[in-house]
């Protein structure tokens, strides 16, 4: 089996995923910490860097910038960290059941139908893992870049949008919400329009690994 590197979906994506309507994730880039001459320590970037590590990525050259983490190349597998629960439950006719189950598909377990008390996604280990992604292509762009139909590939429909953006019917509106609901305290707010991992990816069944 080839490497795999997990990503965490948060609970709104995985269907998208699983449908197929996702086929990108948007990551901040983090750029290193240079000094300055002052002592203090700032993350820092240069844009002609930007141009040369998309040109890197484009003629599939390994690691472009070895200063800068990502696991995000071409051909690599990931496999996707969701909201998880193994009940413990008893079926309705009172037998025991023990079964991984997965948020995205319900609230309530699948099999016994009772609530579960989710655990998040950051805790799953990966051999109760049931998707796994390929990369495709990764590009680096700024956050605020994206189209609305970069939103649509982002997994949203008509049910997200409504949820992020109310009847505004705004896609990017809708997409900042859901990016700034997740990373603005970490310091990557759609206003500060960071550089963000463009990863595209296709998705791989379990039999094929
Ligand atoms: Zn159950």
């Amino acid at each position: 089996m080839k490497e795999m590197y997990p990503v965490v979906v948060p609970n709104d994506m995985v269907n998208p995923v699983l449908n197929g309507q996702k086929t990108t994730m948007r990551f901040a880039v983090r750029w290193p910490l240079f000094s300055r001459s002052d002592g203090y320590k700032r993350r820092i970037y240069i844009r002609k860097e930007v141009d040369h590590v998309n040109e890197l990525l484009k003629k599939k050259t390994r690691n472009p910038m070895e200063n800068i983490s990502t696991p995000f190349r071409k051909g690599r597998r990931l496999y996707v960290k969701e909201a998880w629960h193994m009940c413990g439950a008893d079926n309705p006719d009172g037998s025991p059941h023990t079964e991984f189950v997965y948020r995205a598909d319900s609230e309530t377990c699948k099999f016994c139908g009772k609530p579960v008390k989710w655990k998040s996604a950051i805790f799953m280990p990966s051999f109760i893992a049931r998707i796994i992604l390929q990369v495709e292509r990764v590009w680096i762009e700024r956050l605020q870049d994206i189209t609305k139909n970069g939103v649509l590939k982002e997994g949203f429909g008509k049910d997200l949008v409504r949820k992020y953006a109310g009847n505004s019917h705004n896609y990017r509106l809708a997409f900042s919400r859901f990016w700034d609901s997740l990373h603005a305290r970490k310091g990557y707010s759609w206003k500060k329009n960071p550089h963000v991992w463009v990863v595209k990816f296709f998705h791989l069944s379990r039999g094929k690994i």
